[in-house]
């Protein structure tokens, strides 16, 4: 056990990758500030394509594999990022990619889409009661692109966050803790068009072919986001990060595809939508700092991991 720093973050996603791709600069940014910084990702996402052909073997319709390889390449990650606490929901391989929806691996016997909410949620409470973060980060409730794993990552940390706050829930789970302020993923319309646009002048050729806006998980009108992080002193580490996800993400300088092959902007400044708490900033601009206004009292050192 050791005393953990005032100021706690904790991340819910549901694949390894996710978490680059969406926080790559805010996970650096608060590590390199000396905050707490946690992620649980839910899965293995043992069900993901491959991208270079020497690793393809790994596939799940091939000789499988590739969930343990993508421990490997979150611990790199995770390392670029300086992020030392990163954990799977209930141990790696409790529940298991489900796959696209609509596909059979939905409803398989350890699909994370076919867990218990509760029991699921169960597994985030000790960790929220251990840690006590103030901030709590995951996706919107269509899970960003509608993806099942992303879905249930965000009805788990939702549900989490409220059974955590629950004197009633769980004597055997930690002391009760209300998380202060809990974000969705976001990326704001004119920030994705104005980043394609560059895309289709700068690159066009970089990869087999270019994504759609609607590709990108999370992308909302921009009055809906309450607050940005700017990265750029840390999109070296981001970029690092994401390339570190090996079978998943090929980078190209600013720009990045998934297996298929859709070349999408990387974003080094990362925004995100306030879901629950008070927002810090008193005249309605965006925040810069995803701890604004959480209460003194609530930035006490001393939660244990
Ligand atoms: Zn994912």
């Amino acid at each position: 056990m050791k005393d953990l720093p005032a100021r706690r973050l904790l991340l819910v996603h549901a694949h390894p990758d996710d978490e680059s791709i969406n926080n790559g600069v805010t996970m650096a940014r608060y590590a390199a500030e000396g905050a707490h910084v946690a992620l649980v990702t839910c899965t293995l996402g043992e069900e993901g394509e491959v991208i270079p052909p020497d690793l393809a073997h790994l596939a799940a319709d091939r000789e499988g594999g590739l969930g343990d390889h993508r421990i490997g390449e979150l611990a790199a990650a995770m390392r670029e990022l300086g992020v030392t606490d990163h954990r799977f929901l209930g141990g790696p391989g409790r529940f298991r990619d489900s796959g696209m929806m609509g596909t059979e691996q939905n409803h398989r016997p350890g699909a994370f889409w076919a867990a218990g909410l509760d029991e699921a949620a169960g597994h985030l409470v000790r960790v929220i009661r251990s840690l006590r973060p103030q901030v709590l980060i995951t996706y919107d409730p269509d899970g960003g692109y509608g993806h099942p794993d992303h879905i249930q990552a965000h009805r788990v940390a939702m549900r989490a966050a409220d059974l955590a706050a629950d004197p009633a829930y769980g004597p055997d789970a930690g002391a009760p803790h209300t998380v202060a302020k809990i974000y969705w993923n976001r990326v704001p319309r004119s920030v994705a068009e104005e980043a394609f646009a560059r895309l289709r002048r700068t690159a066009p050729d970089a990869f087999p072919g270019i994504a759609e806006i609607d590709d990108v998980p999370g992308v909302v009108d921009d009055a809906l986001i309450t607050a940005e992080i700017d990265g750029s002193a840390h999109a070296g580490a981001k970029t690092a990060a994401m390339r570190a996800h090996a079978t998943q993400i090929a980078v190209d300088g600013p720009f990045f595809a998934l297996s298929n092959d859709l070349g999408q902007p990387l974003f080094t400044t990362e925004y995100y939508e306030l879901a629950r708490g008070v927002p810090g900033g008193d005249d309605g601009s965006r925040e810069h700092d995803l701890f604004a206004g959480v209460p003194d009292e609530d930035l006490a050192p001393g939660a244990q991991a």
